[in-house]
């Protein structure tokens, strides 16, 4: 049974889709994708051998070598002009690499019509990529699976500056999610609630130890959070 966090990415998934899922692992979600007749073909980049391995054997085992193709690789560098890919997913790894991969790659993105990432932490910093590369967001998504909390980002070629209000700071915006950040849906509230009190509990250890210049900034950078908790 596939996740369902990557169930949910599927369903911003277009359909007919080629698809290439970047850090596929088992290849669950693309053939998930092919079973369910949602994408035509997909491409399932790894750059580890072990979970390379695992999605070749998954992909035979269901037969779906001939919609299937699993590459090893770093990233987007898997993906040639040819392949016609207007759809990449990204999940479950940290926002930092996740940008990375994406801004390796910028020169693959031209034919990509959708992004599908999900972040398994900072997502912050994939919003500020996507905000710098014309990538629009359309859509996010919060949704808690066996105690954790998974944000899913939905971007299209665009303004993006567009899901960004003008009466709310930027920089809050992008830390919480502009559509994220409107809905205060539970499962936001619950999310950022631990946050906060992991931010109160270091700000307090902090307190204890000798100023220097890192700890002085750390500190203001947590009220700073705190304070944006406060005001959400
Ligand atoms: N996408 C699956 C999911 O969400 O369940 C698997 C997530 S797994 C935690 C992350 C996978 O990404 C690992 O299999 C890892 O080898 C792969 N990975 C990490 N960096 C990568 C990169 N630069 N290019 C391709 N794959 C990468």
């Amino acid at each position: 049974k596939l996740a369902e966090r990557l169930k949910e990415i599927t369903t911003y998934i277009p359909k007919d889709s080629i698809l290439a899922d970047i850090g596929s692992d088992h290849a669950y979600l693309p053939i998930y994708c092919v079973k369910n007749k949602i994408v035509k073909k997909a491409i399932a980049g790894e750059v580890a051998d072990g979970p390379l391995l695992a999605a070749k054997s998954s992909v035979k085992a269901y037969q779906f070598e001939q919609f299937i193709d699993v590459r090893k690789g770093d990233g987007l560098a898997v993906l040639k002009e040819t392949d016609s890919v207007d759809c990449i997913t990204i999940a479950g790894m940290g926002g930092a690499l996740i940008s990375s991969i994406l801004d390796n790659g910028k020169e693959k993105l031209h034919q990509v019509s959708r992004l599908i990432l999900q972040p398994n932490l900072a997502a912050d910093q994939i919003r500020l990529w996507l905000l710098n590369h014309n990538w629009k967001l359309v859509k996010e998504k919060i949704l808690e699976e066996d105690g954790h909390i998974y944000e899913i980002l939905v971007a299209e070629q665009g303004d993006s500056e567009a899901p960004y209000c003008n009466d709310e700071d930027k920089e809050k915006q992008v830390f919480f999610g502009p559509f994220l950040i409107k809905e205060k849906n539970h499962v936001f509230y619950k999310k950022w609630k631990r946050e906060y009190n992991e931010w109160l509990r270091v700000l307090e250890e902090l307190d204890k130890a000798k100023e220097t210049v890192a700890i002085i900034r750390k500190k203001s950078e947590l009220k700073k959070y705190i304070q944006w908790y406060k005001e959400v």
